[in-house]
């Protein structure tokens, strides 16, 4: 489905609204409706539970949004948690200078694709990777696009923007509003909020609103593994808030100004930091597709440019409507957070090694998904417009939402086959009354059973349980499998255990 229906169906099901939107809205700020909400904590209880409750060397923490001002100095972002904007003359919009550059990347490699398309519709045994690496047009491309990545991860490093809006200008790169080449030069710009503490403004009493959750876990790492003696490696998750003034902000939910955060810190032996890259590489890769994700709407990009702690770095992109992206990022943070920590702070953030009998620093390697991503992820590979059966046997289309039956908001919807005869609707009752306490349910006594089925369908309900007449003599009701559509007539006292069964697989 493309982006515009996504953001639609959105507001329409009650999954999420613009900010403030009776005032025109607050640019990329958004709030999470009565489906939004179940399925963003669905989202996040699923993180918690394969991260902390899974992992017995992996606890959690709640640290609080605002921090001492010294820890963003000390982790480097008063200093350098900057995005390069470019300003076009004509159209007066702003830009992000390196996602100028990384969308004009994108769109020769769109012709890459496009061209492996083609290829495979005409031959059989078609090779990929074969194809990939021989066909010469291909390979002129891939040069391309590797030598502007490699010069613009350079200057991005350096922090020398006039290499940026030179690349700019060579490319030929016009503002994609107005079509006009004619640019600003380029500017660095914080992403930091800022407020104060009490009521004297002052540099030394600026506050930030965190722009990560992790350093509330670094700078808890001796007070959590303390308190919970644990010992290397180990980790600790935090779901969270976190703020960016982010330049641009044209992509609905997926470049928010307040967004949330799941992260993981996992705190390992200096030297055995490349074994767990690779490791948390693999399993998050396989969380995500364990949520039913395809996997060729999935793939690792290395970083080309590597932010100032991390010494490796991957993105886990995922396909959204407007190109693959970055839905998380693992990164081997090194011992930087910690150590800067220490300097600033003037106290030791060692872990004494009882094996080793000694105390060092401990290397990190973290996982960083924005909830709110996953949020766009789901809704972006779930939802669909099909045509099916009607109850009639003649086609029609429905727009179902196939979410994985953990995450959707409800998990069932308990509908008496007709709203005016007090029988059914009295077995309905009882029925959800049965299950309400173990799931997130729906009672729907309104319109035709039909029309109750395509609300459920939209709003990703995997399961439809429907009360009739045979009930009242059987205590028998039928399930309704929203991707199938199989029905099954179960006893009403097998119900809850068979729909636990399906829903926690
Ligand atoms: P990008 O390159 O897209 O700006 P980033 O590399 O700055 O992202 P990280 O600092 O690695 O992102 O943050 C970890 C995760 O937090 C990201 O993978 C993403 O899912 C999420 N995230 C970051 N910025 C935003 C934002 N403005 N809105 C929503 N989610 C975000």
């Amino acid at each position: 489905m493309d982006f515009k229906n996504i953001i639609s169906h959105c507001k329409e099901y009650g999954f999420i609204f613009q900010s403030s939107e009776i005032y025109d809205g607050l640019s990329a700020v958004y709030d999470y409706g009565p489906n939004g909400v179940e399925l963003k904590n669905n989202i996040k209880n699923y993180w918690w539970k394969s991260m902390v409750q899974m992992h017995q060397n992996i606890v959690g923490l709640d640290a609080a949004i605002f921090m001492h001002p010294k820890t963003w100095k000390a982790s480097g972002h008063v200093d350098a948690f900057n995005d390069p904007l470019i300003d076009n003359k004509d159209s007066k919009k702003r830009y992000r200078a390196d996602v100028l550059i990384e969308d004009y990347i994108a769109k020769i490699e769109a012709k890459n694709d496009k061209d492996v398309q083609k290829a495979k519709k005409r031959f059989d045994d078609f090779d990929e990777a074969m194809f990939r690496s021989t066909n010469g047009r291909i390979l002129e491309r891939q040069k391309k696009m590797d030598e502007i990545a490699g010069r613009l991860a350079k200057a991005m490093s350096s922090g020398d923007l006039g290499d940026i809006k030179a690349q700019i200008e060579e490319l030929e790169i016009a503002c994609p509003v107005s079509g006009s080449k004619n640019w600003t030069d380029v500017r660095q710009f914080n992403l930091m909020f800022s407020t104060q503490l009490g009521n004297i403004a002052g540099e030394e009493d600026k506050l930030y609103l965190r722009p990560e959750t992790a350093q509330g876990i670094f700078v808890n790492f001796l007070n959590v593994q303390k308190s919970t003696r644990q010992k290397l490696p180990f980790g600790i998750a935090q779901i969270g808030k976190a703020f960016r003034n982010e330049i641009v902000a044209r992509q609905f939910i997926f470049r928010m100004r307040e967004f949330e955060q799941m992260e993981m810190q996992f705190f390992v032996q200096p030297g055995s930091e490349m074994k767990w890259y690779e490791y948390w590489k693999e399993t998050r890769m396989k969380w995500h597709q364990s949520l039913g994700t395809p996997i060729d709407k999935l793939r690792f990009h290395d970083h080309d440019n590597l932010a100032h702690y991390a010494n490796a770095a991957v993105d886990i992109q995922f396909q959204f409507p407007f190109g693959f992206k970055e839905l998380e990022g693992i990164h081997s943070r090194t011992d930087f957070d910690l150590t800067q920590h220490q300097e600033l702070s003037g106290r030791k953030l060692q872990y004494f090694d009882p094996e080793l009998n000694e105390n060092y620093v401990p290397y990190v390697v973290e996982t960083s998904i924005g909830c709110d991503r996953m949020f766009l992820a789901m809704l972006s590979n779930g939802l669909q417009e099909e045509t099916v059966p009607d109850a009639d046997g003649k086609e029609s289309t429905r727009t179902v939402l196939k979410l994985h039956p953990q995450l959707a908001p409800s998990k069932c919807a308990v509908l008496p086959l007709l709203k005016n005869k007090e029988e059914l609707t009295k077995a309905a009752r009882d029925v959800y009354d049965s299950l309400k306490l173990s799931f997130n349910c729906q009672y729907d006594e309104k319109d035709a059973i039909g029309r109750r089925y395509r609300r459920q369908d939209a709003v990703g309900t995997p399961y439809c349980v429907t009360i009739d007449f045979e009930t009242l003599e059987d205590n028998c009701v039928t399930i309704r499998d929203r991707d199938t559509l199989s029905q099954e007539r179960v006893k009403i006292e097998d119900l809850k255990s068979l729909l636990f069964k399906k829903i926690e697989g």
